[in-house]
Formats: C-alpha cells, sequence, structure tokens
C-alpha cells in the first residue's frame, strides 16, 4: 500500500501568518464594542455570519471523510491502528473525565450557588406549566438553525419523559447507538459525524488489507483532502469579515434584549466559576500535558492555533470550527497522521469543556434550589457528566440539553434549567473555545504514538 503522504510534512508547511489572527482577534473585538453601543445595528450582521457560518458547516462532512480515511491509510496497515486508536480515545477519556473534577472543586469551593439567586427568581423558573423540554427546543431552534423536528431526533434526551429520568443504562445504549447509523447519507445530511467516522476508520482499514493497490482511490482522496483544505484556506481570507457579523449579531441580540446583564448580574458568580475551571483546565492542565508529552512549549502550540480557537468562540460550534482546526494543526507541525483522525474523532466525542460545564451546572442548580447533594450523588454527577459531554453533538448550545441527563441522574428538577439559560449563549463560547484546544492538543500528545515512517 502507498503512503498518501509523507507524516511529518506538516512541519515543513509554512507557518499562518499572524496577521489574519490579528485581524480576527481585532473583527471580534470591534464586533462586540458595534454590538454593545449600537444593538439595533449589530444586527443587521447576522446574514454575512449566517453565509460565513454555512460555508464553513458544508465542507464538514467531506472534510471529516477525506481526513479521516488519509489518516487511516496513512497508517499503511490495519494493524497499526490499535494503539494510536486506543491512544486517542484513551486521552480524551482521561482529560474528559480531569475536566470533570475541576469543575466539581471549583463550583464546590466558589459555592455560587449559596446565597445569589432570589426567591422571586426561583419562583419563576418553578411554576407548573414550564417545561423545560419545550423551552430547550425553542432555545436550541434559534441558536442552532436546525428544525424542531431534527433537533429531536438528534436529541433523544428531549424525547425523554421529564418525571422519568434516562439511567445509566439507557445513556449508554443511546451513545451505542450513535455509533452506527442504518443510513449513511442520512448521518450525512443531519452531519452526525460519529457514525460517518466509524464507517471511514472500517472502510479505510478494509482498504489497507486489500490483496492489490489501491493507489487510486487512496490518491483520489489524498489529492481531494489537500483540495479542501485549501478551501479552508481561501476561506479563512474572509475570516475576519465573517466571524465580525457572527459575533455582531450575537451580542447585538443580547444587547438588544436587554435581559443579559440583568440575569448575569444575579448568577454572576456561577458564570465566573465555569470560567475559572475553563481557564485552569485550558491554561494550566491541557498545557502541562503536552509539556510532558512533548517536552516543547504549550503557549507557542496554542498560538498556533489561535485561529481556530477564535472560530470556535465566534461559531460556538466544535463541528463548524473543525476544517479550520484540521487546517490550524496541520501548519502548527503536528503529523499528518495524527490530525487526520484524531480531530474530527476528538470534535465529536472530545468536550472538555462541556463536560467541566455540565457538572460545575448541575451542582450550581443544585446549590441556588437548596438541594443537599451527597458525595455519592456528586459522583454521579461527575459520571453522567462525562456521558453527557461524549454525546453532545459539536453544535451550539448542544450542552444544555444533554445536561438535562445529568440533572436528571439525581433528581434535580429539570425546570430549573431556565437559571442558567439566560447567559448560556456566551458560556457555550467559552466551553467550545476549550473544546477545540482539547482536540488540538489531542491530536499533539497523541501524535507521538504514531510512527514517522509507514512500513
Ligand atoms: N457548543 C459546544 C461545541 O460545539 C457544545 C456545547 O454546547 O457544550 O463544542
Amino acid at each position: 500500500n502507498q503512503s498518501p503522504d509523507d507524516g511529518n510534512s506538516a512541519s515543513k508547511k509554512p507557518h499562518h501568518s499572524n496577521s489574519l489572527t490579528y485581524w480576527i482577534a481585532g473583527a471580534i473585538v470591534a464586533a462586540i464594542a458595534i454590538a454593545l453601543t449600537v444593538p439595533n445595528v449589530a444586527t443587521h450582521f447576522e446574514i454575512g455570519g449566517e453565509l460565513f457560518l454555512r460555508a464553513l458547516k458544508m465542507i464538514v462532512v467531506p472534510l471529516v471523510f477525506t481526513s479521516v480515511m488519509c489518516g487511516i491509510l496513512g497508517l499503511g496497515d490495519v494493524r497499526k491502528l490499535g494503539k494510536p486508536g486506543a491512544a486517542a480515545v484513551g486521552y480524551y477519556l482521561c482529560t474528559t473525565v480531569l475536566a470533570v473534577i475541576i469543575g466539581l472543586v471549583v463550583v464546590n469551593v466558589i459555592r455560587p450557588g449559596v446565597g445569589t439567586v432570589d426567591q422571586a427568581q426561583l419562583d419563576k423558573f418553578a411554576q407548573k406549566d414550564t417545561q423545560p423540554h419545550q423551552v430547550l427546543r425553542e432555545t436550541l431552534a434559534e441558536s442552532s438553525g436546525l428544525s424542531e423536528k431534527l433537533i429531536g431526533d438528534v436529541f433523544p434526551e428531549l424525547e425523554v419523559n421529564s418525571e422519568k429520568a434516562p439511567g445509566v443504562e439507557t445513556i449508554l445504549e443511546n451513545l451505542a447507538l450513535m455509533l452506527v447509523t442504518d443510513n449513511l447519507f442520512g448521518a450525512a445530511v443531519e452531519t452526525q459525524l460519529l457514525p460517518i467516522i466509524v464507517f471511514t476508520i472500517a472502510f479505510g482499514a478494509l482498504l489497507t488489507t486489500m490483496p492489490y493497490e489501491t493507489r487510486t482511490i487512496t490518491t483520489l482522496v489524498t489529492e481531494a483532502n489537500n483540495a479542501l483544505l485549501a478551501f479552508v484556506m481561501a476561506l479563512m481570507k474572509i475570516a475576519p469579515l465573517g466571524i465580525f457579523c457572527l459575533v455582531a449579531a450575537r451580542f447585538g441580540k443580547a444587547q438588544a434584549e436587554g435581559r443579559f446583564l440583568d440575569e448575569l448580574g444575579q448568577i454572576g458568580w456561577y458564570f465566573a466559576a465555569v470560567v475559572i475551571g475553563l481557564a485552569i483546565h485550558a491554561l494550566i492542565v491541557l498545557p502541562l500535558i503536552f509539556w510532558i508529552v512533548r517536552r516543547e512549549n504549550p503557549y507557542r502550540f496554542a498560538a498556533s492555533m489561535s485561529q481556530a480557537l477564535l472560530t470556535a468562540f465566534s461559531t460556538a460550534s466544535s463541528s463548524a470550527t473543525l476544517p479550520v482546526t484540521l487546517e490550524c494543526a496541520e501548519a502548527a507541525g503536528i503529523p499528518k497522521r495524527s490530525t487526520e483522525f484524531v480531530i474530527p474523532l476528538g470534535a465529536t466525542i472530545n468536550m472538555d469543556g462541556t463536560a467541566l460545564y455540565e457538572a460545575a451546572a448541575a451542582i450550581f442548580i443544585a446549590q441556588a434550589i437548596g438541594f443537599d447533594l451527597t458525595f455519592g450523588e456528586q459522583a454521579i454527577i461527575a459520571v453522567t457528566a462525562t456521558l453527557a459531554a461524549i454525546g453532545a453533538a459539536g453544535i451550539p448550545e448542544a450542552g444544555l440539553v444533554t445536561m438535562l441527563i445529568v440533572l436528571g441522574a439525581v433528581g434535580l428538577p429539570l425546570e430549573y434549567i431556565g437559571l442558567i439559560l439566560a447567559v448560556d449563549w456566551l458560556l457555550d463560547r467559552f466551553r467550545t473555545t476549550v473544546n477545540v484546544f482539547g482536540d488540538s492538543i489531542g491530536a499533539a500528545v497523541v501524535g507521538v504514538t504514531i510512527p514517522d515512517e509507514p512500513s
């Protein structure tokens, strides 16, 4: 079999120009400034943001297919898949659990829910006619642009009767079902990446075992992959504009509604606690792992991923950011054979930021309503937060929906999710950034287990 790429070639590529990063960062600052001063003007930029987002999402499915396929073909032999595959899944699981632990510690130390939320606020959400599932469905439809019907399909949690919380067994069953689709094209249409990745790994692995040369398909997939990445690079040239529009429209909407700052005032400590937890994970824990494994400066690596991180913040979607993450990681010198399959896998199952947030938010809600959690219940929250993060799709506010699992598992009333709803769109941006950073550190770390030259 032929190797589709010479492994470490990424390190020979020119590094990203810093000026584009500055343009994107400047666009975000300018967009926020405009949104805060003239919100009604800012909201008109929505269409520009939507166009940029669509262009990114448009290439996600074909890119995941060609990228994962190149990664597998680059290993040369299916038997070599075991070690890096297990390393990727194991690494992702460990860092997710670490993130959950940080979330639990931070929220137990800061105790943002104790004495900060007044009774009137609580009563507002406790009304008997509040239907958390419906509220979430609407919020999600608005933020993700998916139809409510599709949301029901993508999030089985929303179909679950609120009286009965799904048990761990049901959650595991749902996760298992997410791995395999009965219709590959259906999965592609709904951008369900996990079954596409599973199929591509199996298909690519089979190709490497064919008794004859599979040069044609290897060349085809490799060239398609390179062309798609070139497309991403071209798209990034207009990223400052697209990102400006996305951020201006969303922040402008929040400012125009005027509700955001009031609610943030009430639950500011919760917001701060989650952001502090995310910062500890992204600025201390992940860099430490990177340094221990690679003995390189993690912050320099973070700087070379900055375009992906800023895109994650602006889109609140790891799936939509995936093309940029792939492009940046390769330009940052991570071996292609690692980025090609580790990053798409990470974008779907590895969500450190989401896991941390799920644990912290559930405990905040418990604190706010005076629900005493035992140590055992906190442990249940840790386990379900990990599973809920793995199950969350890489789309805006997916974590809010899978949090129903976490709340349900310890018997917390679901309607209090309303407490954190108003600030979730902003928190989502921070956790998505950490999710994407976790994926790229993962590719760098797992990359050391993959031999340079396929034999
Ligand atoms: N928006 C996040 C992501 O795409 C998921 C979440 O809601 O936590 O990574």
